[in-house]
């Protein structure tokens, strides 16, 4: 009985050096800076750093969520117009990994041609990056998934890209209505157990260490 205690004892302090381990190894980051917008391939800049595209549709709060992982206000841009012209945003974090802002689709007023234009876009810059190393799908904890959604996460399939998805404005609904939400999210999503979904909120930045480890793990940093 005494052995048993004991036993359990330093498993729960393993546990918990283990965890305050992990939580001291999240990046700190000393720099975040934008590098340029492009279109085409050959306006890319040089495919050096290991990269991280953001991407999901529009309004999903894909900007909120990169401002909240490096911890600034405005590096990318909130609250894009629709129908605007859309580009691909690239940005350079501690000098050492490249966050990539995706433009945001589903805009159902945007014409036809421009969501092809998106389309191409986005199929050329996710067949073409060589230093793609991850790809940070975003959704809305409170709406299903979107056609759009579905093509896109077939498009990741087809090309094999490494991505995980994250559930944002969590803050937005009670923890158990978070988790109802992700079951019937994962059903419609027909998704793997093994993988990965993050619950995260930019307003109180819930999931933020889980996500900056998620993205150190693929990156290998
Ligand atoms: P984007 O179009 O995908 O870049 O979305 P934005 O980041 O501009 O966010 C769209 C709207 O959702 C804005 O009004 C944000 O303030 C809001 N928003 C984004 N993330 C969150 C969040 O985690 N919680 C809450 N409550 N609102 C959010």
């Amino acid at each position: 009985m005494h052995r048993l205690v004991l036993i359990d004892m330093s498993h729960r302090v393993n546990i918990s050096e283990f965890s305050k381990k992990i939580e001291t190894s999240i990046m700190k980051i000393t720099s975040a800076e934008f590098i340029k917008s492009a279109v085409l391939p050959s306006q890319y800049p040089p495919a050096t750093l290991p990269e991280v595209a953001f991407v999901g549709r529009s309004n999903v709060g894909k900007s909120s969520l990169i401002n909240a992982l490096v911890g600034r206000k405005n590096l990318a841009k909130t609250s894009n117009t629709p129908g605007r012209t859309q580009l691909i945003n690239f940005f350079a974090v501690n000098e050492t990994i490249s966050f990539v802002d995706l433009p945001g689709y589903g805009f159902a007023k945007v014409a036809r041609a421009m969501q092809r234009d998106w389309g191409k876009m986005i199929e050329a810059y996710l067949r073409e990056r060589q230093n793609l190393a991850l790809v940070v799908f975003i959704l809305d904890i409170r709406r299903d998934p979107s056609e759009d959604d579905l093509s896109l996460r077939d498009w990741l399939e087809s090309y094999r890209i490494p991505y995980l998805y994250v559930l944002t404005k969590a803050d937005k609904l009670s923890n158990n209505q978070a988790l109802n939400r992700r079951r019937i999210i994962e059903k419609s999503l027909r998704l793997p157990a093994v993988k990965g979904i993050i619950l995260f909120s930019a307003k109180t930045q819930k999931g933020r260490n889980d996500l900056w480890r998620a993205l150190q793990d693929s990156l290998h940093l």
